[in-house]
């Protein structure tokens, strides 16, 4: 499963920035999940909560939001929320439009110990 491979870079992520802070545990970790990343948000959180014992992130507090994919249109310019990727615009409904937010997958923050 995607999310599952995903899971497990983060953790690997967490465990060199552990290391080259010397750090044995990560207190917090932040991810942000674009609603137009590909990633399912709880999909991917039940992974990483599978992943997460017996690595550096099992004291963590695991901070996941999620951002609301975002359009513009490439005929009117009107920006909206698009809920998925091949959302037309609900104002003269052409497609295709620019996506211009919610196609983030990353780690925001990390806290060591
Ligand atoms: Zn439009």
């Amino acid at each position: 499963m995607h999310e599952f491979s995903l899971a497990l870079e983060v953790i690997d992520l967490a465990r060199r920035e552990a290391e080259k802070n010397q750090a044995e545990n990560i207190l917090e970790i932040s991810i942000e999940v674009g609603d137009l990343s590909g990633v399912e948000a709880d999909a991917f959180e039940s992974a990483l909560e599978l992943v997460v014992k017996d690595s550096v992130l099992h004291k963590a507090a695991i901070v996941i939001s999620r951002v609301a994919g975002k359009g513009i249109c490439n005929a009117c310019d009107l920006e909206f929320d698009m809920h998925h990727r091949l959302a037309t615009c609900p104002q003269c409904r052409s497609f295709p439009s620019i996506i211009s937010g919610g196609e983030e997958f990353r780690v925001v923050s990390l806290v060591v110990e």
